[in-house]
């Protein structure tokens, strides 16, 4: 059985833009695969000291375990939901390919480069997690490693250590799949980019200023519809799709789409040749605020402990294969 793996950041409250970008096409691909993959979903928490986490990590970290579930991910006994440092085969491993990564492959990372860029001091964990990252896949022998276009660059790292290393002790680890047919299983074809509701010619972002920029999955409805009902639109009086002239409707045509799961060009379709900006703010509005309604009830009908037991049985199963990469790998080094 292949084996899709994806790490879940835990960073502040997610906007709608992430939520629809970014989480909600991936419930779907775990859901349609869980039957016949692995699919390991995993918190990076080793990643996220890279930079400081707060006091609220453990908590964020249980929310975004439950978004995922009010998003509707299904669990059966093919997902499998761990914390990376609770399986300390991550850091063992990564110290291990650290031994066969250059320092020159290494200092070509983009984000390595644009993280560091214009700072003081940087620490080794910003220089190393692409390493970090290689042992997160090859441990569990992924074969499809769902990640956005900034992390190209590191999964073809992964790929590279992969070979360089069964190369010199034999058939040992998993080579996960090129990025061309990483994107193609992902069937997402064209990314989503939400709009930032005050200024749509940007895409919506968590770290955006103003208030009125974004929809967090926390803002109460009512607020997330005022929002709605003031986003930036245009003068030309007239609904259509047109991301270019009218990044504006436009976006708000995607949101409803993307919230009622109804195909674009039916809502454009819709929509098309009505004139009352403000009559499509009004539906796009109460789209949100439905959905957020909904939303954030399923999210407290979760109790901690629910997560809590996803981690018992997913770190038990994580522990179980992991280990047993690691020793072949500790032995194919002499170390055992
Ligand atoms: P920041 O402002 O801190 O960069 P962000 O909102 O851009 O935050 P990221 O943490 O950078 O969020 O990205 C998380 C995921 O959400 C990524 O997969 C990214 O591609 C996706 N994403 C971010 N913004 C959008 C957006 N506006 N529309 C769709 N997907 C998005
Ligand atoms: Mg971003």
């Amino acid at each position: 059985m292949k084996t899709i793996l994806t790490g879940i950041r835990v960073n502040s409250e997610p906007t709608l833009g992430n939520f629809l970008g970014a989480m909600l096409p991936m419930v779907r691909i775990a859901n349609k695969h869980s039957l016949d993959h692995h699919v390991n979903i995993f918190i990076p928490d080793l990643h996220s000291i890279i930079s400081e986490v707060d006091g609220d990590f453990q908590k964020n970290l249980i929310n975004s375990i439950k978004i995922y579930l009010a998003a509707g991910l299904k669990i059966n006994e093919n997902v499998h939901v761990y914390r990376q440092s609770y399986v300390p085969a991550h850091s063992e491993m990564c110290w291990i390919l650290n031994c066969i990564a250059n320092m020159g492959e290494m200092s070509r990372m983009t984000q390595f480069k644009d993280k560091s860029e214009g700072k003081s001091s940087v620490n080794v964990g910003i220089f190393d997690y692409p390493v970090l990252m290689a042992a997160d896949i090859l441990l569990y022998s992924a074969n499809y490693v769902p990640v956005g276009e900034d992390q190209f660059q590191h999964l073809e790292l992964t790929r590279n250590l992969a070979m360089r290393f069964n190369h010199k002790f034999g058939e040992i680890l998993t080579v996960p799949e090129k990025t061309e047919e990483q994107v193609k299983f992902m069937e997402t074809g064209e990314p989503i980019r939400i709009r930032d509701l005050s200024n749509p010619t940007k895409k919506m972002s968590k770290s955006a200023i103003g208030e009125n920029s974004k929809i967090l999955l926390n803002d109460t409805p009512e607020k997330a519809a005022k929002k709605i009902m003031s986003a930036t639109t245009d003068s030309l009086a007239k609904i259509q799709y047109d991301m270019f002239n009218q990044p504006g409707i436009s976006n708000l045509l995607q949101i409803d789409a993307l919230i009622n799961n109804q195909p674009l060009q039916e809502v454009i379709a819709t929509w098309q040749g009505e004139t009352h900006y403000g009559d499509l703010k009004k539906r796009v509005a109460t789209s949100v605020s439905t959905f957020l309604t909904h939303f954030q009830e399923s999210i407290s009908a979760i109790s901690d402990d629910m997560v809590y037991e996803l981690f018992e049985t997913g770190e038990e199963y994580a522990n179980e294969v992991a280990n047993k990469k690691l020793l072949e790998v500790q032995k194919a080094f002499s170390l055992r």
